[in-house]
C-alpha cells in the first residue's frame, strides 16, 4: 500500500507526527491516496482535503502502519489500538478526526472529548 506525503518510515510516521503511536494512514476521498496526516496531504496536493461523509464510514479507509491491516472509519473511531495487531494508536490521531470525517461525528467527539478539541483549537491558533 503506497502512502504519500512526507513519511519517515514504513509505519507511516511523518515529519509532522512521528510519535511511537503515530502509525495510521488515512485514505482521503478527494484523491484516493493514503496520507499519514492532513498536513502531508495539504503540502502534496493542489486542492483542499475532503472529508468522508457519514454514509461512507463503512469504507476500509484506515491503514494500520504496523501490520498493514485496513479498518473501516467506523471501527477506527471506536478503538484505540489496532484490532489486528494490537498496536496502540495515538490519541492525537483521534484529535484530528475533524479533518478527515464529517461534522456530525465531529460534534459528537467534541461532546465526548472536549479536552481534545480545546487542544486542537490551540494547535490551529498556533499554526495560524
Ligand atoms: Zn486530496
Ligand atoms: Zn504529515
Ligand atoms: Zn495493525
Amino acid at each position: 500500500m503506497r502512502v504519500y506525503g512526507a513519511t519517515l518510515d514504513e509505519e507511516t510516521r511523518c515529519v509532522h507526527f512521528s510519535g511511537d503511536h503515530d502509525i495510521v494512514a488515512i485514505l482521503v476521498p478527494c484523491c484516493s491516496r493514503y496520507y499519514p496526516c492532513f498536513r502531508c496531504h495539504d503540502e502534496d496536493a493542489d486542492h483542499r482535503l475532503e472529508r468522508w461523509p457519514r454514509s461512507t464510514w463503512g469504507e476500509p479507509a484506515i491503514l494500520c502502519g504496523a501490520c498493514s491491516a485496513t479498518l473501516t472509519i467506523a471501527t477506527y473511531l471506536e478503538v484505540n489500538r489496532c484490532p489486528d495487531c494490537a498496536a496502540g494508536f495515538s490519541p492525537d490521531l483521534a484529535m484530528h478526526a475533524p479533518h478527515y470525517f464529517d461534522a456530525e461525528r465531529t460534534a459528537v467527539l467534541a461532546t465526548e472529548r472536549p479536552a481534545m478539541f480545546a487542544t486542537e483549537r490551540e494547535i490551529e491558533r498556533a499554526a495560524a
